[in-house]
């Protein structure tokens, strides 16, 4: 996606892919300060590792406690964002055809991704956001941490909890934010309570009709998986790194092929 937008934009730069073993983080964030670098993209599990190596982190990626990109200034400071929220509020707001504003949201999750989709609920002025995760307490911890990231009011709860299913039968959005749909073949969200006029989005990619997807469809509603949330956080850092925007398209196409068949990866 991003060297696809390199090579659109004219720009002679790489993604390049580095994989670290924990004690090796520091030292290649430090490496990144040199002038040959534009910025970092970071993944689980270190997005709140990198946070605490960056000069400066911007409030809501602060506020979401992770950081899943760091941009490099000319002065070679580094300052550490989050695309994870504002992509997933494009994706959702594509896949729904209208703004989060004023929804009833239940968000399945409590890890890093929970954390940016409950913020940019609240903050896109969500009218009410359940957290239900497996485990109770820490979708707890997460209303607790964004109970003033908006005016709307924010819970979290046990899955096995009558407030999800209660809360399910009136929602206008059901989210994925669990791994469950990628590394095994389960679904979290179950969709027979939800009302016909519901979405239910999917933060999982791959399989491109993930479990989730497949039930919800079957049931009759509207559903989108992670894609065009992955698409729209990369060209958000992008614009951040070059100060080249409009390249969702450029990135969309060159990563299509890949969601469809991930085997074409190799
Ligand atoms: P994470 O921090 O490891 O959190 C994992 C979450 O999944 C936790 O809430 C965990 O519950 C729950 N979980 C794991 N196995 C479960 C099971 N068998 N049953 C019920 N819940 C289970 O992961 P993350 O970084 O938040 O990522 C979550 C997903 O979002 C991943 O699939 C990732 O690929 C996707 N993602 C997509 C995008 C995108 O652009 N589309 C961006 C970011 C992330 P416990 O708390 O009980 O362990």
């Amino acid at each position: 996606m991003h060297d696809a937008a390199f090579d659109a934009a004219g720009i002679d730069a790489r993604y390049v892919l580095i994989e670290l073993e924990p004690d090796a983080v520091e030292g290649a964030v430090t490496a990144a300060r040199g002038s040959d670098w534009l910025g970092l993209g970071v993944t689980a599990p270190y997005k709140r590792t990198v946070a605490g190596l960056c000069d400066e982190v911007e409030p809501d990626a602060a506020t979401i406690g992770a950081v899943n990109n760091v941009v490099r200034t000319d002065a070679g400071r580094l300052v550490g964002f989050n695309s994870d929220a504002p992509g997933f509020r494009a994706g959702v707001e594509l896949a729904m055809g209208r703004p989060i504003a004023g929804m009833d949201v239940v968000a399945v999750g409590a890890g890093g991704a929970a954390h940016a989709v409950v913020f940019a609920c609240l903050d896109g002025g969500a009218r009410r956001v359940l957290i239900a995760n497996r485990t109770p307490s820490a979708a707890r911890d997460l209303a607790d941490r964004f109970a003033r990231a908006g005016t709307g009011s924010v819970a979290g709860v046990g899955l096995d909890d009558p407030a999800f299913a209660a809360a399910l039968a009136s929602a206008d959005l059901a989210v994925n934010a669990t791994t469950v749909g990628m590394v095994d073949a389960g679904v979290t969200i179950p969709v027979e309570l939800l009302p016909a006029g519901a979405t239910v989005f999917d933060l999982v990619y791959v399989p491109a009709e993930t479990p989730l997807v497949r039930a919800a469809r079957e049931r009759g509603l509207r559903a989108a998986n992670g894609s065009e949330m992955l698409i729209a956080q990369a060209a958000i850092a992008f614009e951040r790194w070059t100060g080249v925007g409009g390249m969702a398209g450029v990135m969309r196409a060159a990563v299509a092929p890949l969601l469809a068949d991930p085997g074409a990866r190799a």
